[in-house]
């Protein structure tokens, strides 16, 4: 595993993470893994969900791979029963299953509106109502964390299902800092820029068709445009302020959205 400044300093904590056999997920699985975490894998991808627990244990760590669609109200339920069984508590869960689709609103059918807001928003909800239901009743609270965007903030065309599940998120966030209080339960949410991931690789042609424009163009003219220094956020950056959140030591930062995108949007 690679080093780390301060390490266990999840030592005898739990973390789930939704969508964590790939990209941002993956990354924040694998750091909490090294910061001594005991880290549940929830995909919905249940081979790809065991690979990479088998990986974070190949590696030292305490890891569980759990198939799952967050979509799916009993999947759910199950999974967050198997991942407490397992290790007896919850202290962290970050919701960050999440899907694309890049299409103007005139093009858009219903059915590709769902796929991209079941998941954000309803897959939030049950994973927030089963980590929630857990850490009402155990010591010592907990931490939510979701995985919104820089368009949880801004807009940008031809994602109208993305830009509103990821404002949306924001919403859930607050209600649960309100409602999580009183149980120690703290909810925050990251907003990344771009990060270079198969869920941003995917919609490169897919954008390059709708502007007209090259990949390169794609690139450098929509992706990178408004960053300090054209650069993409990284899947390490986004698992630091995941670390970061998940050990604050107290509730005085509850009902935030921090945003990791090379200045691409200033709060
Ligand atoms: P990714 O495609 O690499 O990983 C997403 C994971 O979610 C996959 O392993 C997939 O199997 C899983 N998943 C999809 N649908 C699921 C479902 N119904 N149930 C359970 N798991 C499901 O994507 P990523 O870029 O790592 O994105 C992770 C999160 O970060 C998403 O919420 C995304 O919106 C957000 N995000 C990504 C970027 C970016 O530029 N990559 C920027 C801002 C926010």
């Amino acid at each position: 595993m690679s080093s780390h400044p301060a390490q266990n300093r999840l030592q005898n904590q739990v973390a789930l993470i939704t969508g964590a056999a790939s990209g941002i997920g993956k990354q924040i699985a694998t750091l909490f893994a090294e910061q001594g975490a005991r880290v549940v894998i929830l995909d919905l991808d249940r081979e790809a969900a065991r690979a990479t627990a088998r990986e974070l244990t190949e590696q030292g760590g305490t890891a569980l791979g759990v198939g799952a669609d967050v979509t799916d109200e009993q999947q759910v339920e199950a999974a967050f029963k198997e991942a407490i069984d397992a290790y007896g508590r919850l202290d962290v869960m970050i919701a960050n299953a999440g899907s694309q689709h890049v299409e103007p609103i005139h093009k858009l059918s219903y059915d590709n509106w769902k796929k991209v807001t079941n998941i954000q928003l309803d897959g939030s909800f049950l994973s927030t109502r089963a980590a929630f239901r857990q850490m009402m009743t155990q010591d010592g609270g907990g931490c939510l964390i979701y995985m919104g965007s820089v368009h949880s903030h801004e807009a940008s065309a031809m994602k109208s299902p993305y830009v509103t599940a990821k404002h949306g998120l924001l919403g859930l966030c607050r209600t649960m800092a309100k409602e999580g209080a009183e149980y120690g339960i703290r909810a925050n949410t990251i907003c990344p820029g771009y990060v270079k991931t198969p869920l941003v690789e995917k919609q490169i042609p897919d954008q390059a068709r709708e502007h007209g424009m090259s990949e390169d163009e794609v690139v450098e003219k929509v992706f990178l445009k408004d960053t300090v220094d054209k650069q993409f956020t990284t899947v390490e950056d986004v698992a630091e302020t995941a670390l970061y959140l998940a050990t604050f030591p107290s509730s005085a930062l509850t009902g935030q959205s921090i945003v990791v995108s090379h200045g691409w949007f200033m709060q």
